[in-house]
């Protein structure tokens, strides 16, 4: 069995409310660990930190932390891109095999210098530039958010050590790093993960990565803000594949990144069963 690491925060909305009840059954297991941004004395939680500033301001602009310390969401957003950069960490140093990484702000609309879309800090981008001074080398991002991650191409477009593929709307620069596949409104399970299989998964092979990260959205789901007609399942075949591909080419280092997505049933239903596919549990078969 995969050690899970689960990394949880909640700040604000609807999605999570559920959470962590909702995870009741997988956070007992032993091969399960879970972090959360809210210390209590429970036996076995572990804490959950926040990104550093020195951390951000390796990836991030000045002017652009500064702006976000307006916001608000400052505290929210450093807990959010923590868990990642956590969660790649805890990884090196092989007290878990993959991650599942909650925020109340995504990545991916997170660049150098802008930010926008619910995303404020990088959180991958910072993973990436931390686990880079420990001489780690290839990193693959692959992005199943309904949305183009044009944060995440702004900062690593130029970059020969990340392969980004991303699955949006239209073609926005093809190189062999860089990859946007085209998904129309109205696509089919099948026909999406056909795609997958077709263009993530021999590119990532190929390109054998020490390290995986998933932006998992799923504001693409039927009733969702940018639904294209996929339902709840296509998600979890999702993890599947990619977890599938993480075992077979990085040793198992995957880290999953909850990006898009506003239901709360939806994430109620999805959630818990891409965990237990992370840690091969098999409660939901
Ligand atoms: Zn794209
Ligand atoms: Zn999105």
């Amino acid at each position: 069995m995969k050690k899970t690491g689960i990394f949880f925060t909640y700040f604000q909305g609807e999605r999570l409310r559920d959470f962590p009840q909702a995870l009741a059954g997988i956070l007992e297991k032993e091969n399960v660990s879970y972090y959360d941004a809210v210390y209590d004395s429970r036996d076995g939680l572990y804490y959950l930190t926040p990104a550093s500033e020195e951390l951000l301001l390796e990836v991030h602009s000045q002017d652009m932390v500064q702006e976000v310390k307006l916001t608000g969401n400052y505290e929210s957003a450093l807990y959010s891109a923590g868990g990642t950069v956590q969660a790649a960490d805890e990884i090196w140093q092989g007290k878990i095999d993959n991650a599942f990484v909650f925020t109340s702000f995504g990545d991916h609309h997170a660049g150098r210098n802008f930010y926008g879309g619910m995303c404020y800090f990088n959180g991958a981008a910072l993973a990436i530039t931390s686990l880079k001074k420990r001489g780690i080398e290839r990193f693959t991002i692959v992005d199943t958010d309904c949305h183009h991650a044009d944060g995440t191409r702004d900062i690593f477009g130029y970059d020969d050590d990340v392969l980004h593929v991303c699955f949006c709307h239209q073609d926005y620069q093809d190189n062999h790093r860089n990859v946007d596949v085209r998904i129309p409104y109205h696509t089919s399970d099948e026909e999406y993960l056909t795609q997958v299989k077709q263009e993530f998964i021999p590119r990532v092979e190929a390109f054998k990565p020490e390290y995986i990260f998933w932006e998992f959205g799923y504001d693409a789901t039927q009733g969702e803000y940018g639904d294209k007609g996929l339902t709840r399942d296509c998600h979890l075949k999702l993890a599947q594949l990619i977890k599938a591909v993480a075992d077979r080419v990085c040793h198992g280092r995957l880290i999953t990144i909850l990006c898009g997505g506003s239901g709360r049933s939806p994430a109620t239903y999805i959630i818990p069963r891409i965990i237990d596919c992370l840690a091969e549990l098999g409660i939901y078969h």
